[in-house]
């Protein structure tokens, strides 16, 4: 790219930092584990668009109409409307799509319609015809089309979305009701496949639904045909047989798009646990839909650390006793836990759903059935941590939030190793943990599904931190380490993830709000039982010098109000108490203070820091000698994030 006045640094905009990880366990490979990464990486990155397009239907045309107009030198690179412009197109590469990746709010431009008409129109032959620019233009520049991604809130939350998965005619009662029969004639109702998973739901000629499913003769059919042949190539390299049925398994879902295959795929991939490098590519999550059926396309490659995982596999021996201590009802405990697989790992590559911004713990296959029977992989992205940790240091956000000198030494000292162990639990026993009663359906909390799990696992870790159990596993530091995890969680849920929320609105993303809940709740909780009995209260905010304080008085009953939570949450879950979820969430998960949202946003402003981060890939390249033998695979970390999305935009679409 010539003639730009952009840096090819790290780079920061708009509300996003880019950080870069690094990969030292891919050093240590064999050149056959080094192909084998090679080639998943290059399957992870090709199915890109698919994710773009799933987002909203426009997004394609749109990067390439951006991409058009960043590479044409006869357009004046400089001026508040191209530098608008740069930034417009950084934040549309990040969000894989014109609306925002966390808020899914659509991005509002700050150049002008005639500056975009202009450029436009110097561009000699144009990827858009002059038709669609129209269309495009409208679509970019009117607040009013297409203004939110995922809708959470409204009458009909498929017509109020942008996202993809539903043709744009399609209601939600149809849907709700299509996707409800298919369902109630399940052949086998105790192990349903993930209907609609991998398909849009659209209309045919006679009105009548039909799903335009995802594989390689049908929608998506060119993105998937180049995944398959990347996983083909990769078969040669695999690290034990497994690892070849697995990716034989994949291949025949993409061919075929059946559910039933992909079920197969995900049992054999859940017991997979040899090798030390391992991938997910796939349709896999669902928070891009409002009705939380349709997943997301993504992917990534992991290879195993060795020395941090003894860390997860003691959680993981240790599984039973956590089911079987912890404060929920016997009815909804697990009366054998099993396959709970729990790793650190280092990201190889990012791509789809976790590119630039990323998960740093996944927890793995989603459906139900799947989990109970054969457990779940879980893995904490032990490089993709240590990024946020070098950046956070230093940057004075802890200085402002936590003015008590000994409780800012505390976190110090403590809340990194701690977050970590956090992150474990959560993943590795919280989401693995209780069971829903039978005859309850899975799906029964509806749009609050996802809320009330996070809430779930995020409170069995919680409660669990603070247990002596840990320390007598030789997890923690010290025996009062826990606290800082205390702390830092309460601080996050009740102020400082307000950060991410725009003035006057709510919280509507699923972790955040099960961050407010619980919370919310144990302040409420706190206050109420302060003055039956009259006590400082175990968990309260104040005001000192014009600005509000975190302050916790009593540790062990704040862990206390943790349990009774993790019981009620797990009651919910595993009866399907829909109504006590929808007020769970309403109550304490919603609505923000907006004093308190006001002053902590200006005193974040006043840090000028980004509030989202993401991540730049490293770049992977064959070697070869002067015969043309592959010798080794190179890695390397100096690609720029504007260098590598138009990279990405040549050679994966
Ligand atoms: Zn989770």
């Amino acid at each position: 790219m010539k003639n730009n006045t952009f840096s090819y640094g790290d780079v920061r905009f708009a509300d996003i930092q880019l950080l870069r990880y690094r990969v030292p366990a891919f050093d240590s490979l064999s050149l056959k584990q080094k192909l084998y990464i090679y080639h998943l990486s290059e399957a992870a990155l090709a199915g890109r668009n698919i994710l773009w397009d799933q987002n909203c239907r426009f997004n394609l045309s749109i990067r390439r109409l951006l991409e058009d107009i960043l590479n044409n030198s006869s357009i004046l690179h400089e001026g508040t409307d191209w530098e608008a412009f740069v930034t417009y197109i950084r934040q549309v590469w990040f969000a894989n799509g014109i609306h925002h990746h966390y808020s899914t709010d659509k991005f509002t431009p700050a150049f002008s319609d005639a500056w975009l008409r202009e450029a436009y129109s110097r561009i000699d032959s144009p990827v858009v015809k002059p038709e669609e620019f129209e269309t495009l233009l409208n679509v970019i520049v009117n607040p009013s089309v297409l203004a939110k991604r995922v809708c959470q809130s409204g009458e009909d939350l498929l017509q109020a979305s942008a996202c993809n998965y539903y043709a744009p005619d399609v209601t939600q009662k149809e849907a709700e009701d299509y996707y409800n029969a298919l369902k109630a004639k399940a052949p086998n109702p105790d192990q349903p496949v993930m209907y609609g998973m991998n398909s849009r739901l659209e209309h045919n000629a006679d009105g009548t639904l039909t799903e335009n499913t995802y594989y390689t003769q049908g929608l998506y059919g060119t993105e998937l045909n180049r995944i398959c042949s990347h996983l083909e190539n990769a078969l040669e390299y695999a690290e034990n047989e497994k690892q070849k049925d697995i990716i034989h398994l994949l291949l025949k879902f993409y061919q075929t798009g059946s559910l039933d295959i992909f079920d197969q795929y995900t049992i054999e991939w859940v017991a997979e646990t040899e090798g030390e490098i391992d991938f997910v590519n796939g349709f896999t999550e669902v928070y891009g839909d409002p009705l939380g059926l349709k997943a997301s396309w993504e992917g990534y490659v992991n290879i195993l650390d060795k020395e941090a995982t003894k860390r997860t596999e003691i959680l993981s021996q240790n599984a039973q006793w956590f089911e079987d201590n912890s404060p929920v009802d016997e009815r909804f405990k697990k009366k054998e836990c099993k396959g709970v697989t729990a790793r650190v790992v280092q990201a190889a590559i990012l791509g789809g759903d976790l590119y630039p911004s990323s998960a740093i713990g996944i927890n793995l296959p989603n459906s139900n059935w799947i989990r109970s029977v054969h457990g779940s992989k879980s893995v904490t992205i032990g490089n993709l941590t240590e990024a946020y940790d070098n950046a956070a240091k230093g940057n004075g956000f802890r200085q402002e939030f936590i003015p008590d000198e000994d409780v800012l030494k505390m976190v110090n000292d403590f809340a990194h190793q701690l977050d970590d162990l956090h992150t474990d639990l959560h993943e590795c026993l919280g989401h693995g943990s209780g069971v829903i009663l039978p005859g309850v359906d899975a799906d029964a909390l509806g749009v609050h599904g996802s809320t009330i799990e996070e809430a779930r696992a995020d409170l069995f870790a919680l409660y669990y931190i603070a247990d002596q159990k840990m320390h007598q596993l030789g997890l923690t530091p010290t025996m009062d380490a826990w606290k800082s995890n205390y702390y830092t969680y309460m601080l996050n849920g009740l102020m400082t993830q307000l950060v991410r929320i725009q003035p006057n609105c709510q919280i509507e993303e699923a972790h955040m709000r099960n961050r407010a809940i619980i919370a919310n709740w144990c302040l409420e909780q706190s206050s109420y039982w302060a003055k039956i009995f009259g006590m400082p209260p175990a968990m309260e905010l104040v005001k000192k010098d014009g600005k509000t304080q975190l302050v916790i008085n009593d540790y062990p009953t704040l862990r206390q109000y943790i349990g009774q939570l993790l019981a009620e949450v797990q009651r919910i879950k595993s009866e399907g108490d829909t109504e006590a979820a929808r007020k769970l969430v309403e109550k304490y998960g919603v609505e923000i203070d907006s004093e308190l949202h006001e002053e902590v946003l200006s005193r974040y402003k006043a840090l000028n820091l980004a509030p989202y981060k993401g991540f730049i890939n490293p770049r992977y390249s064959l070697v070869k000698d002067s015969n043309g033998n592959i010798t080794d695979v190179a890695i390397s970390y100096d690609e720029s994030y504007d260098e590598q999305m138009l990279r990405y935009g040549r050679d994966y679409s």
